[in-house]
């Protein structure tokens, strides 16, 4: 009973079936019961509202920057400072269909 062995071999492929999930255990959304915290918590809320509504030196100079004159860098028609961003957005297209708004209003970008 001589069992021939095969002259090749099937390599058993060791399929690596580590997949990475991204699945978030329910657990994590579990409500917490916290007692008082609430108030404190709001309060806190409000400042940094207050802080952020407040005034920067940096933004109160882009705010003069913009109070310059626009102008249409395309057909260098100007506008006055209070021309809003809709209105230049209009401009760009009714005039310059063709172009991107910015192109016409690189500060709209910002
Ligand atoms: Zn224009």
């Amino acid at each position: 009973m001589g069992l021939a062995v095969p002259a090749y071999d099937n390599p058993i492929r060791a399929v690596n079936a580590t997949l990475t999930r991204s699945a978030i255990p329910s657990a994590c959304f579990k409500k917490r019961e916290m007692g008082g915290g609430n108030g404190q918590k709001s309060k806190t809320a409000r400042e940094r509202n207050l802080e952020k509504n407040k005034p920067t030196k940096g933004s109160q100079l882009e705010s003069n920057k913009k109070a310059m004159n626009i102008q249409c860098k395309v057909c260098m028609q100007t506008f006055i400072c209070t021309t809003s961003e809709v209105k230049c957005r209009e401009h760009a297209e009714a005039k310059h269909p063709k172009n991107d708004v910015y192109q016409c209003f690189p500060h709209l970008k910002n």
